[in-house]
């Protein structure tokens, strides 16, 4: 089993305008492990991607107070690479577009940089795995070949993002919003590949606007995050409260002026 905590994190990022720092995490802690799948909901611009890069280690984001623990260690001086080694992975809002990089040469070095040099995944094993996953994903095997993300519509890109985390089988999966700008039936695809990764050696960690997609990944618990905090814990049925009465109620219910 593995675990993933998140301490009183404050975090800051540089306002190109201002001029100066701006908080944008003010106090978050979250705990989960391997098993188990955590919806983060809230409004835009609370500070959802901005947990899910800092706990990534995206550079542009910095921890002021706190802590992120990987089983127990602490991973806030870490670069990204070194935590996607650890396990971690992070689905992006906005996948990047890298030229010159197929897709298939991608997913093979993420795997393999998982791994010891001597424990390389072989091109057949690597076939194998990528067929059976192009499958489950209802994806061409033309995608594979094809830079990574270039000229992909933002569905292409959300389903690449999923096959990727397939492909690597992390230990936790934080999925940005990865069911923005996707039709129903992507966004049933979509939950099948995760669905698909639910077991005991797999946890996840889905922020996402809106409760639909939770119906489809039904998740063990639910977070409310608002102004750069997690203000309410609870249930799958938290999800669906919160379609129905919106931020407003929530707000109203909790007392919070913002
Ligand atoms: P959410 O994902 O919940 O919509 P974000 O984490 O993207 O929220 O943004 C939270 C706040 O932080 C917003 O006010 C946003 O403008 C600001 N912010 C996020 N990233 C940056 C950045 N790199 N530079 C400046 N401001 C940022
Ligand atoms: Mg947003
Ligand atoms: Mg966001």
């Amino acid at each position: 089993m593995a675990t993933l905590e998140v301490k009183d994190l404050h975090v800051s990022v540089q306002d190109e305008e201002k001029k100066q720092e701006k908080e944008i995490l003010k106090g978050v802690n979250l705990k989960m492990k391997t098993g188990e799948i955590h919806a983060i909901m809230g409004p835009n611009g609370t500070g959802k991607s901005t947990l899910s890069q800092t706990i990534m280690g995206q550079p542009n984001y910095h921890v002021t107070q706190g802590d992120i623990l990987l089983n127990g260690e602490s991973i806030v001086d870490m670069p990204v690479d070194e935590r996607a080694r650890k396990g971690l992975f992070l689905a992006m809002q906005y996948p990047a577009e890298i030229q010159g990089v197929t897709n298939a040469e991608f997913l093979r070095a993420a795997i393999n940089a998982r791994r010891s040099a001597d424990d390389q995944i072989s091109v057949m094993d690597f076939i194998k795995k990528l067929d059976k996953n192009l499958k489950l994903l209802d994806m061409s095997e033309s995608m594979t070949e094809r830079y990574l993300n270039e000229g992909f519509s933002g569905g292409e890109k959300k389903r690449n993002e999923i096959l990727q985390l397939l492909m690597i089988e992390p230990s936790f999966a934080i999925l940005d919003e990865i069911d923005s700008g996707l039709d129903i039936d992507a966004l049933k695809v979509v939950s099948k590949g995760v669905n698909s990764m639910r077991g005991d050696n797999f946890g996840s960690l889905i922020i996402t606007h809106y409760q639909r997609l939770l119906n489809y990944i039904v998740p063990d618990t639910v977070h409310v995050m608002m102004d750069g905090r997690i203000v309410k814990t609870g249930g799958p049925d938290l999800a669906k409260k919160l379609e129905d009465e919106g931020y407003a109620g929530l707000r109203d219910e909790l007392g919070l002026d913002i």
